[in-house]
């Protein structure tokens, strides 16, 4: 690659980067333009984008009809507060989502990003206990390999080895970690866990079927289902996070259908504005809400972001769910995980590879290790492929609708990076 110039890079020294050790991370590089499945950077060059922009841009990037109804949205309200004011594309989004969520869940509360959807959910959790008169119920319940977010609350429900924040152990308060249900023998153990602490318990909280940013971990729906049961059985809410997986990226529009699980209460947010502007819901059942209804305003949800509801991200997310009603996402994730099983399979044979798995448009190949996750992004960039390895996993998230030839060479760009490191 001695011949091809180097990408035009940004002084890296004012803008403090996500998850960067700023000494010795690549400056970043600047794009000037974003179009389907691609990014054109300052000098010229392309990356095709094989994780959608950290999972959001399911339609790809720019989609026209989006861009459309945000301009539309932009030339006559573009944020109005929700202390008393409402835009339509707000009221109109919280009904598409009750429509399109199983069950119950119906009462959406909008923040602007995951972490905060997430901390929405656990207040909504303790507080539904402290109304029923039960607020020693006050402890959460999630899984090794977890991930829910950057905000202290979040950080407390994350796996503390695997989930980036083993730094402040001891910052918040200690959650209950439990082993996904798997195995027969893990049923009985999860369930005598929540037999032994429910009454301590506000919640249990689960990424389902593919735990991501804490390793990018698969379970069955059958574990999801054993999950589910359990807290049905003890009657422990379940609060399902679905930033990740919703939106069609495990296969159908959100994971937990795969295993008719109805949970109590549900976060979206990484592809609901399809990769365009920062939004999320948390979304509650009746039952959860009806425990806020009272005449006493102290029992109100104890929450209100500014930019709440944001008529600009509404109209997006709006737009976005008009192009799954349209157009056929979810056979185009059904094909993407063929493709991707079958060419990513013989990743198997590359040097210290120890698994391959897929799931929906979610392909990951497991290496025993990754002595430097930059560098290796640094040659996918050469290759001209936006590929972000991170822990032991070099993985793809591509756009939904990502055609077979980009995909091609995403997985192809695996291969010969990974082929060169043995
Ligand atoms: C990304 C992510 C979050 C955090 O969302 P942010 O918008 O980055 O705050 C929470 N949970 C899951 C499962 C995620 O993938």
């Amino acid at each position: 690659m001695a011949s091809e110039p180097e990408p035009t890079r940004a002084d890296p020294t004012r803008v403090w980067l996500p998850y960067a050790q700023m000494k010795t991370t690549p400056a970043p590089i600047v794009v000037e333009r974003s179009e389907g499945t691609r990014f054109t950077l300052r000098d010229g060059r392309v990356l095709v984008d094989g994780i959608s922009n950290w999972w959001t841009a399911c339609h790809g990037h720019s989609h026209p009809w989006i861009l459309e109804c945000v301009e539309a949205q932009l030339r006559c309200l573009p944020h109005v507060m929700l202390g008393g004011l409402i835009a339509e594309p707000t009221a109109r989004l919280a009904e598409r989502l009750a429509a399109l969520l199983p069950g119950s869940l119906g009462r959406v509360f909008f923040s602007e990003s995951g972490s905060v959807s997430v901390e929405v959910g656990l207040k909504i959790a303790l507080q539904y206990w402290m109304h029923r008169g039960h607020p020693e119920r006050r402890r959460f319940v999630s899984f090794y390999g977890a991930y829910h977010g950057d905000t202290f609350a979040t950080m407390s429900v994350c796996d503390p080895e695997e989930g980036m924040h083993t730094l402040f152990r001891g910052a918040f308060p200690e959650q209950i970690l439990a082993t996904l249900p798997d195995t027969p023998e893990r049923v009985r153990a999860f369930d005598a866990l929540l037999a032994a602490r429910r009454h301590e318990i506000a919640a249990v909280v689960l990424e389902p079927l593919a735990q991501c940013a804490g390793g990018m971990r698969f379970h069955a729906p059958d574990t999801l289902r054993e999950v589910a049961d359990a807290c049905t059985r003890h009657g422990i809410p379940l609060f399902l996070d679905e930033i990740a997986t919703g939106f069609g990226r495990t296969g159908t529009l959100f994971a937990c259908e795969q295993a008719e699980v109805v949970p109590d209460l549900i976060a979206v947010s990484k592809a609901l504005t399809g990769g365009t502007l920062p939004l999320a819901a948390t979304v509650a059942s009746e039952e959860i809400y009806a425990a806020f209804l009272d005449d006493d305003p102290e029992r109100a949800l104890m929450h209100g972001p500014t930019f709440s509801g944001n008529a600009l991200c509404c109209a997006a997310a709006n737009a976005s769910l008009d192009l799954f009603e349209r157009e056929p996402r979810l056979d185009q994730v059904a094909a993407i995980e063929t493709q991707l099983r079958e060419e990513l399979a013989p990743c198997r044979n590359l040097p210290g590879v120890v698994d391959v798995r897929v799931l929906g448009a979610l392909g990951v190949v497991q290496l025993e290790s990754i002595p430097s996750p930059s560098a290796l992004r640094e040659r996918f960039v050469e290759l001209g492929a936006w590929i972000r390895p991170f822990g032991d996993v070099v993985y793809l998230a591509p756009p939904l609708i990502t055609p077979p030839d980009d995909l091609r060479f995403l997985t192809g760009a695996i291969h010969r990076v990974l082929g060169k490191t043995g």
